[in-house]
This record gives structure tokens, sequence and C-alpha cells, in this order.
């Protein structure tokens, strides 16, 4: 063990998470009961995630050591490099230089097995057998079954039935990792027989995938619930990103004038730029930048409410920008932004000025991807290329204004799975989808009788 903490140490992977809550200038609102409208307390949520996660969705302690277990899994792909895209500098021809993190080289190829690890980790010591959670495209599911099988734990996967008919390669590797993938709706819960009885056909959503999650969770004993984004403990795991990052830059002497992350529940966004908010907060000059689709523009264009985190109404009222619980965004390639809302850390930063957001169409981050996969090499994600849109967008605008800039944004995860949005783009077959004025309207009758946040 003491040989491998030296080794961690020169590795610069840090010891201990980041969490943003020690820093706030400002208090957050805090998530209510629906029934009673007041704050949720530990009771409220001891059904469905383990006490020590708990402790980590409220804790004031400013740093939250990385327990020795998680670390010896991280070491399998982190420190992840931080690298530099000069080949995609040439391209853009402005004065800027760009690094990124590749988040892509975690064996599920995406940012998210960075939380999952941990959370496996503390349901195993808090003596839980299974976990059941829900799952898109399947990059969040396939993170977790990674980790559960890690772990020893047991894995049920309610995959969104649609994805799960035409997306094979993820299932398929939760599968190899020893999950349990259900197609959702299912037979299997009250939630997803309801459905099915009143539409045998229904091709599912992360709603009712959800639902049928928690329904699972909540009525095995042993078992429980686990969610890939959104809640302040998977945002503190996620910021070994940006700790990381911040260390491999030290040592070249260089430091970012803007951090840029594509943002759907917000976790590989807090995660690269949580430890850059709080510098913020101290002083430094440093811009923040979330990018976000234009047919999902929650915090582009949501109002700042008090909402739901699913469509079956089961969370904590939470206060996020939110598009509606019951918004069903269109149906783009980058599955990981499809979500009504956002982490209410992140939304908070937004309200209080420390960072800033942006929106993309699908056409802009294509091109964005394909312009960097031809000159960087790495296939991204639907997701990351609308980072990758937001750091030709900073590029431009520095060429305009004539002055250099150091860009760092995070590479959220590759898409050589996702090759059939390529085939698309490539073909001329993607769509631009813009928010209409009556989907506003929609959200804004969906919180009205919400409580107000502050
Ligand atoms: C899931 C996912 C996202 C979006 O989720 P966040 O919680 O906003 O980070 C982004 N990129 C990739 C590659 C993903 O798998």
């Amino acid at each position: 063990m003491e040989q491998k903490k030296i080794y961690l140490d020169d590795l610069e992977i840090p010891r201990q998470w980041y969490n943003i809550l020690a820093d706030l200038p400002a208090p957050m609102n805090p998530p209510l009961h629906p029934a009673t409208g007041k704050p949720v307390g530990p009771d409220d949520l001891a059904a469905i995630f383990p006490m020590p996660l708990i402790e980590q969705e409220v804790t004031p302690e400013r740093w939250v050591p990385i327990p020795d277990e998680v670390l010896e899994k991280y070491l399998l792909w982190r420190p992840s490099p931080l690298c530099r895209a000069r080949n995609f500098e040439k391209v853009l021809n402005a004065p800027v230089k760009i690094y990124y993190k590749n988040e892509g080289v975690s064996p599920p190829g995406s940012h998210k097995p960075n939380t999952a690890v941990a959370q496996a980790y503390y349901n195993k010591i808090s003596g839980t057998k299974r976990l059941c959670t829900e799952t898109g495209a399947g990059q969040w599911g396939s993170a977790l079954s990674m980790a559960c099988n890690m772990f020893g734990l047991d894995c049920r996967v309610f995959m969104v039935k649609v994805s799960y008919e035409q997306k094979p390669y993820r299932r398929l590797m939760m599968q190899t990792w020893g999950s349990e993938c259900i197609p959702s709706p299912s037979n299997i819960t009250n939630a997803g027989r309801n459905v099915l009885a009143k539409n045998p056909d229904s091709p599912g959503s992360l709603g009712i995938a959800i639902s049928e999650a928690i329904e699972e969770a909540v009525t095995h004993p042993g078992s429980k619930y686990s969610l890939g984004s959104v809640l302040n403990h998977v945002l503190l795991h996620q910021t070994v990103i940006g700790l990381e990052a911040q260390r491999q830059f030290e040592k070249i002497g260089v430091y970012p004038d803007v951090v840029i992350g594509c943002a759907g529940g917000g976790s590989n966004f807090a995660g690269i730029s949580l430890p850059y908010v709080r510098d913020k907060i101290h002083g430094k000059q440093v811009r923040i930048v979330a990018s976000e689709p234009t047919s999902c523009p929650t915090l582009t264009k949501g109002p700042f409410a008090y909402d739901f985190g699913d469509i079956a109404r089961t969370t904590p009222l939470l206060a996020m920008f939110t598009l509606g619980h019951d918004f069903v965004p269109e149906a783009i390639h980058a599955g990981g932004l499809r979500y009504h809302g956002m982490a209410p850390i992140v939304s908070h930063l937004l309200k209080i000025g420390l960072i800033e957001a942006r929106a993309f169409n699908q056409i802009e981050t294509f091109d964005a991807g394909v312009k960097w996969a031809r000159t960087e090499g790495f296939i991204p994600a639907p997701e990351t290329n609308h980072a990758i849109a937001a750091v030709v967008e900073e590029a431009k605008k520095a060429r305009e204004e004539g002055k250099e800039k150091v860009i760092l944004f995070n590479f959220s995860g590759h898409g050589i799975i996702d090759l059939p949005a390529y085939d698309a783009f490539m073909s001329g077959r993607l769509e631009v989808h813009d928010l209409p004025q009556n989907e506003i309207d929609r959200a804004l009758r969906a919180i009205e009788k919400h409580p107000k946040p502050r």
C-alpha cells in the first residue's frame, strides 16, 4: 500500500475531491420534500442511497478524502491525459492554445466511471448487494456495470427500450461486465406494467426507466438506487478531473483563460470546472462556459425553479434551471444531453454569475467534432462535440479581438459507439432543432404550482 501511495502522488491523481459547497458566496436553495414542502432530511433518502453518499450530498467539508480502494480503481485509467490540440489550433487559425482533458480513455469511454466506481464502493461498504439504475443510450449503465463488477455487486439496469433495440453495443458492454440489462418499460415493476397496460408498444423514456429503477431498489432489501449525474455527490466525485488538470497545468506553468464543458445533467462540466470556480471566487480571472444543445437549452432558455428530477415526480423538488419535468426533447444524437433539468450546483453558479452558458445545434456540433477527428484523431462523443463547438466559438472571438487565449475543455468521452450519428451527419440527415416558444410556455406551466426558489 505504501508503495502505491508514492506512485499515486507521482501520478498527480488528487487524494481528495473538492466540495464547492464550502466556498459558495451565496447559499443554495435546499431540496424540498414534495408532500411537506420542507427541506428533505437524510431519512428521506435512506431508502434509495447508502449513508456515506447521503452525507457527501450535504457535507460542508471543503475536501473529501478519496478512499484508497477507489484510488486503486482510478489508477486503471487516471490520471487522464491533459493534451494540447496543436493540429486543431492550426485549422482554427486563431491566437489560441487549446488543452483538453481526455476522459475518453476510461474503460467505458467517458467520465462517468469517476463517480460509478465511488458509488459502487460506498454501497459495498454499506452492505448493499445490488444496485439498480436507469440508462438512456447506455453510457451510465455501462459505467455502473463495470464499477459494480469491480466491487462484487449485482447490477440491474433499466435501459430505455428504443435504445435497447437500436443500440446493442452498450447493452453488450453491460452484459460483458456481468450486469442485467432490461428494456424499459418492463413487466417486472408496477411502474413498467402500468405503462405497458396503456401502451404495449411504448418505446420507453428516461422518466419511466427512473421510476422502474427506484421501485426495484425500494422494494428489494439489499438493493439501492444509483444516479449518474445532477446530484451534489456525483459532481463531487467528478472534481477529480479539474483537480488533476490544475496539477498538470502547474507543472508546465499554464493557467487557462477559459474552461469549457458540455452539460447534460452537469457532472462532467462541474468536474472540470468547480476547482476553477473556486479560484474565481478567490479573485482569479477565468471564464467558465457550459455548452448545451439548442434542442434542450436548459441553462440558456429554461426558468430557474423548483422542479422534479423525473417525469413520475418521485424525486425531491430541486432548485434548478429546468424545461419542466414533462419535457420530451427531440431525439438528437447527443443522448447524454437530453435531460430536462440541470445539477442544482451548476444552476446556482449560473444564477449568481460565476459561470456562463451557450447553446449549439447538431450541425454546428458535428461540424466541430469531425474537424476534431480529422486533426486530433480521436472521434468525440456527440455530447463532447458541444464542448468542441464552444471551443471553436471562443477561438473565433479571440481572432476577432486579436487577443491570445488559453482554452481548457473536457473531452467527456469518445464516440466510437456513436458512429451511426456521424453517418447521419456526413450523409446530410441531421436536423437543426430550436426550442419553440410553446415549449417554454409548457415548461413554465409545469413548474407554476411548485414553491419558488430565492
Ligand atoms: C453522460 C455524458 C455526458 C452528459 O452528462 P453530464 O452529467 O452533463 O456530464 C456528456 N458526455 C458524455 C461522453 C457522456 O457520456
